[in-house]
């Protein structure tokens, strides 16, 4: 059964698209049925774009779940079949068992969302985050002229035209645009599109055969806001349209704000005398947090999360530090962090130790992946119970074998993100359901061993600890 959202005028032209059942399946054999019947079945794909695809989810708190366990692999996985996938986003699309077949019921379920619209019949929709406002960003030196610019943009129209502002990903671009727009909108008709919806709609009118419409739109607008410019590549008479767009708005005096993931002179595939517009205005960076943003960021979220729901959520002052300390990528995996915390709280009812904090935030810290192997661990579990590398891998099953081997495998399991086959194939080549029984049975075991469990948590913070000692 198709239960994909076909648009019949795709914009960007794709080489191969995904199928999604076939992914959905593959997810299936990686994480196991256990997984997939309670979590990645109940994603549904969306659309595709050309360089990330959009999926849905029923509820929130499945999205947070999905994201925070299992988006690595299913990206992977997604690569596997179309290796342009550099991201997903996920939207909040509540089941009423409808199916989504064309782009009025699209825009209905979007209307569902807490996203409030700019009713905007041409663009069909012109979104601005109500939740992204210059009061809930959060300054240090790394974006302070980035917030500066942008305020001032939102008070005193064309004081920097065009203002262009770029940094690494999850690093608040979108936060101040929206920001900018937020303000904006109030007293001015503003146009908030990322280039690559840009795209789409240039080609749609085109094969619509309504470029008029499109340059008039376009062109009536007093601020346009354009997200991640860096993804309007080519396509020469695209941007011969964006560059006469451009032009007669800053020629009307409208105010014209860019993001972009890089400096302009670094925009590959951009026209030169587009990049030059854009060095014409004003270009500001904005840089990963340091640790005394980090720090703010953390208290602030769990000040605003405690703000939004009765139950409040008291995250330790250690784990605070270990997040702000440990997570320096970027302020979006910051949020993230602290937003998986808050989740474990609510499943388990209980705050999360910080070796539990470890496992939870494990892909966003350094001594994720990387650095646990499986070496590793087969290493700290013989020494643990004291037997050799040869006795664990070997085919025999003496009980006083059988458990550590259990326990290694259930350990890899938990702390890296290895696929069942892999790991069995670490283990001297053993089947993968031989995997899923060790697992299982820990698990099993678990529930009424106190000495194992106590064994697995003075492992667990041993491989965890192992590389990472003399940082913390
Ligand atoms: P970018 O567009 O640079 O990739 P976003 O603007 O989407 O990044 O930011 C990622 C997430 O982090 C968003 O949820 C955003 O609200 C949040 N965020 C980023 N910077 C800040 C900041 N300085 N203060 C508060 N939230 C921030
Ligand atoms: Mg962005």
């Amino acid at each position: 059964m198709n239960n994909t959202y076909t648009k019949k005028n795709l914009s960007v032209p794709k080489s191969v698209s995904i199928d999604w059942n076939i992914v959905q399946t593959e997810m299936k054999n990686k994480l196991g049925l256990d997984i997939y019947e309670s979590w990645l079945k109940k994603i549904n794909f969306v659309e595709e774009f050309s360089n990330y695809l959009l999926l849905s989810v029923p509820t929130r708190f499945i999205r947070d779940w999905i994201t925070s366990r299992y988006l690595d692999q299913i990206l992977q996985t997604i690569k596997n079949h179309k290796k342009e996938i550099i991201r997903i986003e996920f939207k909040i699309i509540e089941q009423k068992g409808e199916k989504i077949q064309n782009d009025d019921n699209f825009q209905q379920v979007e209307n569902k969302e807490n996203i409030s619209f700019i009713k905007d019949s041409y663009l069909q929709y012109n979104r601005i985050d109500p939740n992204k406002r210059f009061e809930n960003f959060i300054i240090g030196s790394s974006n302070k002229l980035a917030f500066e610019a942008s305020l001032k943009v939102s008070e005193n129209i064309s004081h920097y035209n065009p203002l262009y502002i770029y940094g690494g990903v999850g690093l608040g671009k979108t936060h101040l645009l929206n920001s900018i727009g937020l303000e904006l909108k109030k007293i001015k008709k503003i146009m908030f599109i990322s280039a690559e919806r840009f795209m789409y709609q240039f080609v749609k009118s085109i094969k619509a055969n309504d470029m008029v419409k499109f340059k008039e739109y376009f062109r009536s607008t007093d601020i346009l806001l354009i997200d991640d410019i860096q993804f309007m590549n080519g396509k020469e008479a695209m941007q011969e349209e964006f560059f006469h767009t451009f032009n007669a708005l800053l020629d009307k005096g409208s105010q014209i704000i860019v993001t972009a993931d890089r400096s302009p002179n670094k925009l590959s595939r951009i026209q030169e005398r587009i990049k030059s517009r854009f060095l014409g205005g004003l270009v500001i960076d904005i840089q990963k947090p340091d640790i005394e943003l980090r720090k703010s960021i953390v208290e602030k979220k769990i000040e605003e999360l405690n703000n939004l729901y009765p139950d409040q959520i008291n995250i330790s002052k250690d784990i605070q530090n270990f997040i702000s300390l440990e997570i320096t990528a970027s302020v979006r995996e910051l949020v993230g962090a602290i937003n998986r915390i808050v989740s474990f709280s609510r499943i388990y009812k209980k705050m999360p130790n910080l070796i539990e904090t470890k496992i939870v935030l494990k892909d966003l810290l350094n001594i994720g992946e990387n650095k646990v192997t499986i070496d590793l661990i087969q290493t700290l579990v013989c020494k643990f119970f004291k037997i050799s590398k040869n006795e664990m891998l070997s085919s025999r099953r003496s009980r006083y074998l059988v458990r550590p081997r259990q326990t290694a495998i259930y350990l890899t399991k938990i702390l890296t993100s290895k696929s069942l086959p892999e790991i069995g194939r670490e283990f001297s080549n053993r089947d993968h359901t031989t995997i899923i029984h060790s697992v299982k049975t820990i698990e099993k075991l678990k529930e009424k061993d106190p000495v194992l469990v106590e064994s697995i948590n003075i492992l667990k913070n041993q491989i965890l600890y192992s590389n990472k000692e003399n940082e913390i």
